[in-house]
């Protein structure tokens, strides 16, 4: 049986074509409620007949960390990408960390590849689309630029015409639908041998699990799905991160803004608050999220590491070290704190720093231990997962093509 070995896993060349789904910050109960619901009998079977697990995202549980680890089968401590957003150490400066230059190991998408497989990667948010097609030989574009493909640099054109859609808002439920549209019309007309979607959590942002909102989006994730299964498509859905709502009693949102209490503390710029939760599209959760890093000079650190515990809604507080060691994490791309907030508190810098005007909806965000528990769900049995006792969403290749039984399930 041919095999492939990528940063030291092994995969199984797949029989079938393989679709991987990552739904940007879909906590378990969406998919629970939407099937108790009657809206997603696509994936009520799969619940229900399929494999279905709970397994641990990536802590900080944001989009680009998760993203890369699940295309590269390990954590950020090896593919180097834990936030949106970080302060070089070497530049002296806070950047943006979605350039490929960054990554510090390949992805197994592109390791299929180069062996000779199609593969295909549609993304919703043009920021996470270069990362993903870290030297990739096949086609990967994002709906939020669609319209701008070219054979070039996406390895396919004319994408709005084959998709059939507009190019949907970036703020929009109809961004995501556009990944499962155009993932389906490839399968059709090119059958890639592996594909992987990946949403954008606009929906879940807004709205809680159970509601209305939340429903009709898992309503038309499910058609899709559904489809391409009927089209003998092996189906593994996972999240990034898991959400929860962020808001005190009065829905007002649940903010600890680290750098003004640590300001009180020791005086202004002795310390440097990063939230990597930070990128280009705010206007949903206003850069607030439940982890955050502090640079701060070494006489300080324990007084302020000391007193940010202290703090009503702080759930952890950690030197560096110990840090990138329980989260996996790459230490020089982290500060010398790291803080994580409880499940229905956020950390901004300073109040004055985050424009909250755009929150339309009571705050939900994500970042935390809090939402660290996501969904693995197969359209195939499982013949046994050995030696897994945490199940990670960064093993959703390794249970795709080295643990599911052939067929779909009767
Ligand atoms: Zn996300």
């Amino acid at each position: 049986m041919r095999t492939l070995e990528v940063n030291g896993r092994r995969y199984r060349w797949m029989s079938d074509p393989l679709v991987v789904v990552c739904v940007d910050g879909c906590e378990y109960d969406y998919l629970t409620q939407a099937a108790a619901a009657g809206r997603t009998p696509y994936l009520a079977k799969l619940l229900r007949e399929g494999s279905a697990f709970k397994g641990d995202c990536v802590v900080p549980s944001f989009t680009n960390p998760n993203n890369l680890s699940i295309v590269t089968g390990v954590p950020p401590a090896v593919h180097g990408i834990c936030g949106n957003y970080f302060f070089d150490r070497e530049a002296g400066a806070e950047v943006m960390m979605n350039d490929p230059k960054y990554l510090r190991t390949g992805t197994v998408l592109a390791a299929f590849a180069e062996a000779g497989a199609k593969v295909a990667v549609v993304t919703a948010k043009d920021k996470l689309r270069k990362l993903l097609g870290f030297r990739l030989k096949g086609i990967c574009f994002s709906s939020e630029k669609a319209h701008e493909a070219s054979l070039a640099e996406n390895g396919i054109e004319e994408v709005v015409k084959l998709v059939g859609m507009p190019v949907p808002s970036v703020y929009s439920a109809e961004l995501s639908e556009f990944v499962f549209a155009a993932g389906l019309k490839l399968m059709r007309s090119r059958r890639p041998d592996l594909m992987y979607l990946s949403t954008t959590d606009y929906i879940q942002h807004k709205y809680a699990p159970g509601s209305e909102g939340a429903n009709a989006f898992y309503a038309m994730m499910d058609r899709y799905l559904g489809e391409l299964d009927a089209l003998g498509a092996v189906v593994a859905l996972t999240a990034d991160h898991g959400m929860n709502a962020k808001t005190r009693a009065d829905g007002s949102p649940n903010v600890v803004y680290l750098q003004d209490a640590i300001d009180g503390w020791i005086g202004k710029e002795r310390a440097r608050v990063i939230l990597p939760i930070t990128d280009p599209y705010v206007v949903h959760h206003g850069a607030l999220g439940s982890f955050a890093t502090v640079y701060v000079e070494e006489t300080q650190r324990r007084q302020v590491a000391a007193r940010l515990a202290e703090l009503e809604g702080i759930e952890l507080v950690l030197a560096n070290a110990e840090a990138s060691r329980r989260f996996e994490l790459p230490p020089d791309r982290m500060g010398d704190l790291v803080v994580v907030s409880t499940k229905h508190v956020v950390l901004g810098t300073s109040a004055s720093r985050h424009d909250l005007s755009g929150l339309d909806a009571p705050l939900r965000s994500h970042g935390g231990i809090s939402e660290q528990t996501v969904p693995l769900v197969f359209n195939r049995r499982t013949a046994g997962i050995p030696g897994k006792p945490r199940l990670r969403n960064f093993d959703v290749l390794d249970v795709a093509l080295n643990h599911l039984e052939s067929g779909a399930p009767r």
